[in-house]
């Protein structure tokens, strides 16, 4: 079996990885760069897209922000999994909200902004504070503003002017107003369904952000209702969109209700602990369902957490002497503020997975990693 992924990066060489064992051969697609590649050895060049596709049996994508074309292109080989529409989903905010009203996943009150009076109607019918996202690119907290009183507002309107004059999609800009949500805390669930409809789900996520960013996963299995609750939404999104692949979708908790924040189609940050601590990781389900394959246990086999590595390109060697550690590098070149690799650690109980993340957090650099460790106490503190 051959796959073709659409995206080079991280993820792609992950899939690349889980795939190996099961002789599923994966080459990826370059969209910047126009080239098919080896994810673990990109220098390897194999030609341009239409080599990929006549090499392919299924193609897949690691990211949903591809051009029309591109994704045109490979629906009409008919090997696309999941569909265009899923992956144009994912990339839009407006499809994205839709599909959430159409699927009947409460989210935050929103209102589409493509000019002045959609933005002076939002302001009258929205509550600040207000987070105003772009509906295209956008990712890792980018594209985005947050308006907080109403003399923000010049300044915010010019700003996204500009942003919407600056756009380079063929496709027309937009930006989504939303009513900020007062949050208990973010989690997230990565689930898959399989080509007959199967679906199964890894357990809900806690999602620790800094500055925006995600920084640190903990998959907990501790509250039953919830993860119910959650896996209600993602059997009722994935059967719209008839999806086919690992699915994330990332809330608010608010009391003991979820709203979803956002979907992404595709393999999620938020999932690489699955790698130590599920049978079956979500790299290896992603394969195993766009190329026809039964899927793999989500259940949790032991609490497991995973913290980014971003803008470093190496880590004290001594968290690899604390039992469970595990590093993994993504083979890219040093930049600030870049994904660069995770770390996954799991324990026996919770409360050995917290202390342990506390252990871990102390002996990576403090500037780099600034607030892990405060994190990390607060876990073991709240028990
Ligand atoms: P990523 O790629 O990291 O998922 P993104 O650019 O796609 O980020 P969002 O996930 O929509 O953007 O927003 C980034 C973060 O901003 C969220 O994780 C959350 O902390 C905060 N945020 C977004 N929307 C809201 C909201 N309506 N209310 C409160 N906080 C919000
Ligand atoms: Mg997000």
């Amino acid at each position: 079996m051959n796959v073709l992924i659409l995206g080079a990066g991280q993820l792609a060489r992950m899939m690349s990885l889980a795939s190996k064992p099961l002789n599923i051969q994966v080459r990826a697609y370059d969209v910047g760069a126009n080239s098919v590649v080896d994810p673990l050895n990109p220098e390897v060049s194999y030609g341009d897209l239409n080599s990929g596709i006549a090499f392919a049996n299924v193609i897949t994508a690691e990211f949903e922000h591809i051009t029309h074309d591109v994704l045109a292109q490979c629906e009409a080989s008919g090997k696309l999994k999941p569909s265009s529409r899923a992956i144009k989903t994912g990339g839009d905010r407006r499809l994205e909200k839709a599909l959430l009203d159409k699927a009947g996943a409460d989210n935050a009150k929103h209102q589409i902004i493509e000019n002045k009076a959609d933005f002076d109607h939002a302001l009258q019918t929205l509550a600040l504070p207000l987070i105003l996202k772009s509906a295209l690119e956008g990712y890792d907290g980018k594209g985005q503003w947050r308006l907080k009183e109403t003399d923000q507002a010049d300044e915010i309107w010019a700003d996204i002017e500009a942003f919407f004059h600056g756009s380079k999609s063929t496709v027309k800009q937009a930006v989504i107003a939303e009513q900020m949500v007062s949050f208990e805390r973010e989690v997230s669930l990565v689930g898959m369904r399989d080509i007959k409809g199967n679906t199964k789900v890894y357990p809900l996520t806690e999602n620790h952000h800094t500055d925006g960013v995600l920084t640190v996963s903990i998959a907990l299995n501790d509250n039953a209702a919830l993860q119910a609750q959650a896996q209600q939404m993602f059997d009722s999104i994935a059967n719209t969109l008839d999806y086919v692949g690992v699915l994330a979708i990332e809330f608010f908790q608010v009391g003991d209700q979820l709203l979803v924040n956002e979907i992404a189609p595709r393999v999620h940050n938020s999932g690489h602990w699955t790698q130590q601590g599920a049978d079956t990781c979500q790299f290896e389900n992603h394969m195993r369902a766009v190329c026809g394959l039964p899927l793999g246990s989500g259940e949790l086999v032991r609490p497991t957490a995973m913290i980014n590595i971003l803008g470093e390109d190496s880590v004290p060697n001594a968290i690899l002497d604390i039992p469970s550690v595990s590093l993994h590098w993504y083979g890219k070149t040093k930049r600030a503020g870049r994904k660069m690799g995770h770390i996954n650690l799991s324990a026996a109980t919770n409360q050995a997975l917290f202390e342990r993340l506390e252990k871990v957090a102390m002996l990576l650099p403090a500037q780099a990693f600034s607030d892990i460790q405060e994190y990390a106490q607060k876990l073991v503190n709240k028990g």
